[in-house]
């Protein structure tokens, strides 16, 4: 393996203990444990996956985000409700871009919020009778809905109810589907058990209770059947995705849940390959789909032009001549446009340090994107909610001496970034304002900062074009007011 180094690991070791040293003792020994100076044989491991350390200014959110925000809510034709008080549903309100098509009201409801708002009285008698009320209610507002999603919140769990048996009762009475989603905000560490549940439902209440024949009697299975999974069509992400599969001659049976038809779900158990873009979220179903139907799956990266042709030979792998041809093809022909991008923006990327944080899969997809294509230089990266298994994907990624950061502090952030004034952090809307204020490009990697998309290659460009854009940008000329340059001088 070719050594590349990106920070000297004394310094940036040096760098962590010092951070570390404003901390109470038992804070230091713990927050300790979660940073790493990055040797890309994976010696230094972070530990992962576990409690916030309290009062620290942790960035994670909980397990209803990571169910309802990132997996459940997209799913268009189901009306999602936030079953609890009023504030869970109400502050992911269409706050994520999981783009959908459809008719707003009538058979796509990812932009509403609806909820249960509990009451003084719901947490004293409990909701069931009012969640079963809410059901009546929403599909006579919205007939053609296909079901819902019940999604709970902290106090349905804590109080005893049962949304399952509501759940059971409402599907015999209405005919629609409803899958009960016990993703409480106090279960697991952080987003990413709620979508380790929301795997399971989606195998348990839909995948195997029902067969693609009961919904589309003309339905075969065919030779080039895939099901992608794990893309949330951030900006249109998985649209360009779905261009790409179709020009190269595989057929998407199932997709969870890019601009979703959940009734394509059940057909998943007859497709060749599970592709998947998270498999942070949503390797759950690929290997229950492996487990149980001997369907192999593919982990792609489809940030970036160099990953995304090399995922694309990858998945040709698992077909015949005729895909592997087709891949060829796809790649000669967009190879032009691709090093079109490149010769216009590298130069101008080529060298910039970047910093990293986002949530379980992102923060190695785009330091390569960045890296491979651009010629970015990725000096730090870190992860909200990953698990050991992304850390050890991640660990041969990056350079030596990166820094390292598990569910890392603003404090600690805010330290590392004034040490290694990086050309440009990639992080969420949370620590954006953070960082601008100390005069340093930012762009959001959760929602793109209202662009995109960034996958495939037409979105490679606009990856380009808005790292260029906030690194080159010219407010940053700006930022010291000049009678304060002048007194330098
Ligand atoms: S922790 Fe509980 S109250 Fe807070 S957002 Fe999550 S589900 Fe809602």
């Amino acid at each position: 393996m070719e050594k590349r180094q990106v920070l000297d690991p004394t310094f940036a070791a040096k760098l962590i203990e010092d951070t570390l040293s404003a901390y109470p003792e038992k804070a230091r020994k713990e927050r300790a444990k979660h940073l790493a100076v990055n040797d890309p044989s994976g010696k230094n491991k972070v530990i992962s996956n576990v409690k916030c350390r309290p009062g620290v200014i942790s960035s994670r959110g909980c397990t209803y985000a990571g169910c309802k925000g990132v997996l459940v809510g997209q799913i268009k034709g189901m009306i999602p409700i936030s079953h609890g008080p009023v504030g869970c549903g109400h502050y992911s309100w269409s706050t994520r871009r999981n783009y959908a098509t459809g008719k707003r009201g009538l058979n796509n409801f990812v932009t509403f919020h609806f909820t249960t708002f509990y009451q003084e009285r719901d947490v004293v008698y409990g909701g069931d009778k009012k969640l079963d009320k809410a059901l009546d209610e929403l599909f006579e507002m919205f007939p053609l809905a296909q079901g819902a999603s019940v999604l709970s919140e902290c106090p349905v769990g804590l109080i005893g109810d049962d949304i399952g048996s509501v759940a059971r009762k409402k599907e015999k009475e209405t005919g629609k589907w409803i899958v009960p989603y016990n993703c409480e905000g106090f279960r697991g560490v952080s987003q990413s058990l709620g979508h380790h549940i929301a795997n399971d439902m989606w195998r348990d209440w839909i995948v195997e209770r029902y067969e693609p024949k009961d919904l589309d009697p003309d339905w075969e299975p065919g030779p080039y059947d895939v099901v992608y999974i794990g893309d949330y069509n951030i900006g249109g992400d998985g649209w360009e995705v779905l261009k790409i599969f179709k020009a190269i001659g595989l057929r998407v049976v199932a997709r969870f849940p890019t601009d979703p038809n959940v009734w394509d779900w059940p057909k998943a158990k007859y497709a060749k390959l599970t592709i998947v873009h998270c498999a942070r979220s949503t390797q759950y179903f690929a290997k229950s789909m492996e487990k149980k139907y001997g369907i192999p799956y593919y982990e792609s990266n489809f940030i970036g032009a160099t990953d995304t042709f090399e995922s694309l030979r990858d998945i040709a792998n698992f077909f015949d001549d005729k895909i592997k041809e087709n891949v060829e093809k796809f790649i000669e022909k967009w190879t032009p446009f691709v090093e079109k991008v490149k010769a216009e923006y590298r130069p101008r990327l080529e060298g910039k340090k970047v910093m990293l944080y986002v949530g379980g899969l992102r923060p190695r997809h785009v330091a390569e994107a960045l890296e491979k294509d651009l010629g970015m230089v990725v000096i730090g990266t870190g992860y909200e909610f990953a698990h050991d298994d992304d850390y050890e994907k991640t660990y041969p990624k990056l350079g030596e001496g990166a820094l390292i950061y598990d569910d890392v502090t603003q404090y600690e952030l805010d330290r590392f970034v004034e040490a290694l004034k990086p050309d440009l952090i990639g992080s969420g809307v949370k620590e954006k304002y953070v960082f601008q204020k100390m005069g340093i490009p930012f762009r959001q990697m959760h929602s793109w900062d209202y662009s995109g998309p960034y996958h495939g290659i037409l979105g490679f460009l606009r990856l380009a074009r808005d790292m260029d854009m906030a690194v080159n940008g010219a407010p940053w000329k700006y930022v010291k007011a000049p009678w304060k340059k002048e007194m330098e001088v």
